[in-house]
């Protein structure tokens, strides 16, 4: 990174530089990148303000997931030609220690057939994401009606096909006629596209034509005017997972709520939550279950790829303007 973004990034906020390269220390890894992972969250990380990540420094590497092969060890428990899943992203390849939480990428899995970069989606950060907070977060349960917003992306289309898997009601919404029909495709009861009308009356029509007083669950990506519209069409007791606002990580705007008071009435219990905070606790579970969904093609993996480590920052910057259907990768 460059230069702190304001408001949008653009690609003048990052510079590709050689760093200086040396012998291993005790406890380290040389690692060859072969996927970079780019993801909302990075933008946050972009700002000088405090969260519950990191800033990210000027004129420093950014960080953020990564699979690489070990090319030399110094480390217990990892020997050349290891893929690993790691957090030393953001670079073609360089030493990495523990803080970069290195994991070896299960060999079985590997072995059945299963793409290494699948580990950072659909079996890793964004498929995790979806299944805790749609089956813990929000506790969905079979029969329920479940709106989730960005339902074309990485999260947003693992969470609709973890629903259909479980037998819920889904309505997605995404931008644009190519990705609802994709999200059809994926199982989705019914699509809205956000970017053709207002949200609200298509989510209404959505629900009439379904022949459902409301939703039960939001599972909520975007912010601003879909959390408002789950808001008025909320049954008693629905479950809001809020798992991210996109609408406002550029602008941090405040958006109008018009319907949050129903929150009151409607007795709706709403719930922020972080992936890695529930992750290490429910990871094998996990494993088996979206493994298992993936091998009987319940859930489908489609990837958005960028070719060499100069293309992340455009990778990157797609995410906010919908070029991605599926998970944005880099591919080195
Ligand atoms: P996606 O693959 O969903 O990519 C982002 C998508 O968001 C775009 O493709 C675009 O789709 C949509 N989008 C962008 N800007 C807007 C906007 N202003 N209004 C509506 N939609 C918009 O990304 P991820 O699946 O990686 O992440 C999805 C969400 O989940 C993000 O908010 C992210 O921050 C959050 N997240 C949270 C985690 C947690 O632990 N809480 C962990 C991982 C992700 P379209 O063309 O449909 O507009």
């Amino acid at each position: 990174m460059s230069s702190r973004p304001i408001g949008l990034p653009t690609l003048d906020n990052f510079a590709l530089r050689a760093l200086p390269d040396g012998p291993l220390d005790a406890d380290q890894l040389r690692v060859r990148n072969l996927w970079l992972s780019v993801d909302p969250y990075m933008r946050g990380r972009m700002n000088d303000a405090k969260s519950y990540a990191a800033s990210f420094q000027i004129d420093q590497p950014m960080t953020g997931g990564a699979i690489g092969e070990v090319l030399e060890s110094t480390m217990d428990g990892f020997v050349p030609g290891d893929l690993i899943l790691h957090m030393g992203g953001w670079r073609d390849g360089g030493i990495i220690g523990l803080d970069m939480m290195p994991n070896k990428l299960p060999a079985e899995l590997l072995a059945g057939g299963m793409s290494p970069q699948t580990f950072l989606h659909n079996m890793g950060l964004t498929g995790g994401t979806a299944w805790i907070g749609l089956l813990r977060v929000a506790a969905a349960k079979p029969g329920d009606t479940v709106f989730v917003s960005a339902a074309a992306g990485a999260v947003g289309s693992a969470v609709v096909q973890i629903a259909k898997a479980r037998e819920m009601t889904v309505i997605g919404s995404a931008g644009g006629a190519q990705k609802c029909a994709w999200v059809s495709n994926l199982g989705a009861d019914a699509v809205i596209d956000y970017k053709a009308g207002p949200v609200l009356p298509q989510l209404a029509a959505a629900l009439e034509k379904l022949g459902k007083p409301g939703i039960d669950v939001y599972f909520d990506n975007v912010g601003g005017e879909h959390l408002d519209a789950a808001f008025a069409v909320a049954n008693d007791f629905a479950r809001f997972a809020i798992c991210g606002m996109i609408d406002v990580y550029n602008d941090g705007k405040p958006q109008e709520m018009k319907y949050i008071i129903r929150s009151i009435p409607a007795r709706i219990r709403m719930e922020g939550f972080i992936y890695t905070d529930q992750f290490i606790e429910c990871m094998e579970e996990f494993y088996a279950d979206m493994g298992g969904l993936i091998a009987s093609g319940a859930v489908t993996i489609r990837e958005t790829v960028h070719d060499g480590i100069e293309a992340a920052p455009e990778a990157f910057l797609g995410l906010f303007s919908g070029a991605n259907i599926g998970k944005m990768l880099v591919r080195l």
